[in-house]
């Protein structure tokens, strides 16, 4: 993913509609991009700030922006890790269902008589 791409998704990121490809091609850009790493930081910040601007009780509050994100950012590599392993073991059980459902038919051909095993 090019630093143009990265930029446009932003918006996305924060606001969660982003696909897991999406997802995951973006995290890994920002992680190895200082600039657009700064970016996601500013606006994230902003974001964070105009939805708790209203908040009475946030008024003494302090938080610390560059750690709330990076643990953002870290659940969401485990939310895409996740995902990924997911789609593995929904391959899986699918190929598993498949084998299972050919090996009752050869049984079934093979007591029908129409498959014979030459010994
Ligand atoms: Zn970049």
């Amino acid at each position: 993913m090019d630093c143009r791409t990265a930029e446009s998704l932003v918006n996305a990121y924060i606001n969660r509609t982003l696909s897991v490809e999406q997802l995951e091609e973006f995290i890994k850009h920002v992680r190895s991009c200082p600039s657009c790493y700064e970016e996601l930081e500013t606006y994230y910040i902003v974001h964070f700030a105009i939805r708790h601007l209203d908040d009475e009780d946030g008024e003494n509050m302090t938080f610390d922006m560059h750690k709330m994100m990076e643990q953002d950012l870290h659940n969401r590599e485990n939310y895409v890790h996740r995902q990924k392993i997911r789609r593995v073991l929904h391959i899986f059980l699918l190929v598993l269902f498949l084998l299972l459902v050919f090996g009752l038919l050869v049984f079934a051909a093979m007591r029908l008589g129409h498959i014979r095993i030459p010994i």
